[in-house]
């Protein structure tokens, strides 16, 4: 290890669930070079310290590693529609291989545009790379060094470190179990006048959760008179179940005034490997966000943008059809499961289930997540390397955006614990 002249370094421990693997670990020195003092290099110190790998990567290697059925990293196992895959190989032949256009190919944002046109109340559209992206430059544009960033836990591993890259503080406000709604008076206790972005995600990821009209209204309650911007990560705005409506903060007049709206083609198109997602906001956040996007990534791959404007025009009922689509996966997945010593309450939206399975294992969940992917065969994604504080229950995530036989699989092995 290189250390900084005349400042000590003690070794941070890792996060619960990040890796011990991090991909600085076991670098050799640098060697000198020709004619430079022998004196080792200074390393400039880590910006996050305790950040090793994401879990997604480290649980889907083990799954790989070990041959273990993959139900950790979210993503489907099947095919984007085969006419989407088609327009892509046109657009490509057809030489739409430049740059597109900042804000993203005009022909998709038109899509977009009207595709959210009834719950849009004013709002500007901008291609970004993935959801991920969208969601950086959102924290980058609004939270400022000393701000304070709200979250969610269990809180998606990118949030807090886009706040604390900003120089920002991330403030973590619990979901109440078992069904993970908000506790909107938690929400006001925890508010300061530091507080400039507050970060919502619905449907949510990992526990399902999904916000309701009372929700919107109460966190108008709250922002109302504050100078507080929302990042809303919608990127499940279409897996959604049992008949629930999409909340989505587009669909309120007062909140959309100051909401950045994030989604993502990957999960509504089957297509997670692409990494396009899309910012809905007003004129004026929409301009500060795209100061920061032109400069992160500028633009987004040219022939899917108009490969999924085509397939948009052609097709729009492949994105109405989606509840239905991942209901039956659900009610799959909670059928087999059903027998095994796994609790869960079906999950109202997302592609994962969340199940306790203390009464299967007092083990904590990051090792019993290990191993039952080496000894059961299954990988399943830990839920406290999400939280701030330990859960109080064991639980884990299951992604069912999978093909019935590879549930059918998974659900045999899961029976036998
Ligand atoms: N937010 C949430 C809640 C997600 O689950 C994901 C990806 N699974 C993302 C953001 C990132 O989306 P993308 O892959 O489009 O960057
Ligand atoms: N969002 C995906 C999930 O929750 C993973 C994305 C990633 O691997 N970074 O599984």
């Amino acid at each position: 290890m290189i250390r900084e002249p005349g400042r000590s370094v003690k070794p941070l421990a890792p996060r619960p669930g990040h890796l011990d693997n991090n991909s600085t670990k076991g670098e050799p020195e640098q060697a000198p070079s020709a004619g430079a003092s022998a004196a080792p290099m200074s390393r400039p110190p880590s910006k996050l310290p305790e950040v090793g790998t994401t879990i997604f990567t480290v649980m889907s290697k083990l799954a790989a590693d070990c041959g273990a059925i993959n139900l950790s990293q979210g993503f489907p196992d099947f095919s984007a529609p085969a006419e989407l895959l088609e327009r892509v190989s046109h657009h490509l032949r057809a030489g739409h291989n430049q740059y597109a256009p900042m804000a993203g190919v005009a022909a998709l944002r038109e899509q977009l545009a009207e595709q959210i046109a009834f719950r849009l109340v004013e709002g500007e559209v901008t291609v970004t790379s993935g959801a991920t992206e969208a969601l950086f430059c959102a924290i980058q544009a609004f939270a400022h060094p000393g701000d304070e960033v709200m979250i969610f836990d269990p809180a998606y591993d990118a949030y807090e470190p886009a706040a604390r890259l900003a120089g920002a503080r991330a403030v973590h406000v619990p979901l109440t179990p078992p069904a993970f709604g908000i506790d909107w008076q938690r929400v006001r206790d925890s508010l300061t006048a530091r507080t400039r972005v507050i970060v919502l995600n619905s449907p949510h990821n990992p526990t399902g959760a999904v916000l309701d009209a009372a929700d919107l209204e109460a966190l108008a309650a709250i922002v109302r008179d504050r100078p507080i911007v929302l990042v809303s990560d919608e990127v499940y705005e279409h897996i959604i179940f049992d008949g629930r409506r999409h909340e989505s903060l587009l669909r309120h007049a007062e909140l959309a005034e100051r909401a950045l709206v994030i989604s993502s083609f990957g999960k509504t198109y089957h297509a997670t490997g692409w990494k396009i997602g899309y910012c809905v906001a007003p004129a004026p956040l929409m301009g500060e966000f795209r100061k920061v996007h032109q400069f992160v990534q500028f633009c987004v791959v040219t022939p899917m943008q108009l490969a999924l404007a085509d397939f948009m025009d052609s097709t729009p009922e492949h994105y109405l059809d989606l509840p239905a689509f991942y209901q039956a996966k659900r009610d799959l997945f909670c059928e087999l499961l059903a027998p095994s010593r796994f609790r869960f309450t079906p999950s109202p939206g997302t592609y994962f289930q969340l199940v306790d399975y203390g009464a299967i294992s007092p083990e904590p969940d990051v090792d019993f997540a290990r191993r039952l992917t080496r000894e059961t065969g299954v990988a399943a994604i830990p839920i406290s390397v999400f939280c701030q504080q330990p859960p109080t229950r064991r639980w884990l995530r299951f992604c069912f955006a999978k093909e019935a036989r590879t549930l059918e699989r998974a659900a045999q092995l899961l029976c036998r614990l």
